[in-house]
């Protein structure tokens, strides 16, 4: 079978099995078992595929037919300018938390040697954006899940940051190490009755990154808490935020004493992300 009548029966199978993206996951699959990069692909429609990529071509399609996340399928995912390794330990970074990124770069442009604190670190891929544009920022990352944390740790050698990078295994309410310039946090947010009714992909992911209680705000509260005790005088504090949660947040956010500077919107112009300042 060549190239061609391969990409068309995986996607075929991923259409009959409503997968909206079949011909992008296709492709993405195909450059995964024949380990060519879409280029290849484009270019070579018509070279033969070896029987042995083929089966595990087919593998993989039958995984996302299943809905799998590609990310999970390939265990990888871009974020920022960099390439995270991921499984189903983590949340799968979003295109939306990029402007996290944004925002703290914007703060800290010319500050030298901050300590920063990720609460529920996950992959990594907030923290070790930043250290990566910043060489002399020290980075903490906390999590409550050791399997995260593997893979947090694994981020950071392929990254190279693994010396300004210190990882703990710890739930939010037992950490009292550290004062900290600039504080990021993407907690768990979701409505617990929200989150049974969510997307198919999202059940590959682990819940403990996405359930956030009762009213979603559960382990917001938490953070900020947290947070308002942890950070220096000054110091900033970035939160990612469900579309519906900003003027709840901004309360929590003044009760702990934050000065809110602004909300952002995302990608689909929901709000986001809180940047706040300890006063
Ligand atoms: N933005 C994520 C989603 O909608 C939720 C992430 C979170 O709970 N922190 O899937």
């Amino acid at each position: 079978m060549d190239i061609q009548s391969a990409l068309e029966k995986g996607q075929s199978i991923l259409i009959d099995n409503n997968i909206i993206s079949a011909k992008l996951d296709s492709e993405i699959l195909m450059s995964q078992a024949i380990r060519e990069d879409k280029k290849f692909i484009i270019l070579n429609l018509h070279k033969e595929v070896k029987k042995r990529d083929i089966d595990y071509f087919e593998n993989l399609i039958q995984e996302r037919a299943k809905s799998k996340p590609i990310a999970q399928i390939i265990k990888k995912k871009d974020f920022w300018k960099y390439e995270f390794i991921v499984n189903n330990n983590v949340l799968i970074p979003r295109p939306d938390t990029e402007i996290l990124i944004e925002q703290a770069l914007k703060l800290v442009k010319n500050k030298n040697r901050l300590q920063i604190l990720d609460i529920g670190v996950g992959s990594g891929c907030i923290l070790m954006s930043i250290l990566k544009e910043k060489k002399n920022f020290i980075g903490t990352g906390i999590d409550i899940s050791n399997k995260s944390l593997q893979i947090s740790k694994v981020n950071g050698q392929k990254l190279r940051i693994n010396n300004r990078l210190r990882l703990f295994k710890s739930n939010i309410d037992n950490f009292n190490t550290g004062k900290y310039d600039l504080i990021v946090s993407n907690p768990p947010y979701i409505k617990k009755s929200i989150l049974k009714c969510l997307e198919k992909d999202i059940g590959y992911e682990p819940k403990q990154a996405l359930d956030g209680g009762l009213d979603g705000l559960s382990e917001i509260r938490k953070v900020i808490n947290k947070s308002s005790e942890l950070i220096k005088r000054n110091g900033h504090f970035i939160i990612e935020i469900g579309f519906d949660q900003k003027n709840k947040v901004k309360k929590i956010l003044r009760n702990k004493g934050f000065y809110i500077k602004k909300t952002v919107k995302d990608l689909s112009n929901h709000d986001r992300c809180i940047v706040s300042i300890k006063t």
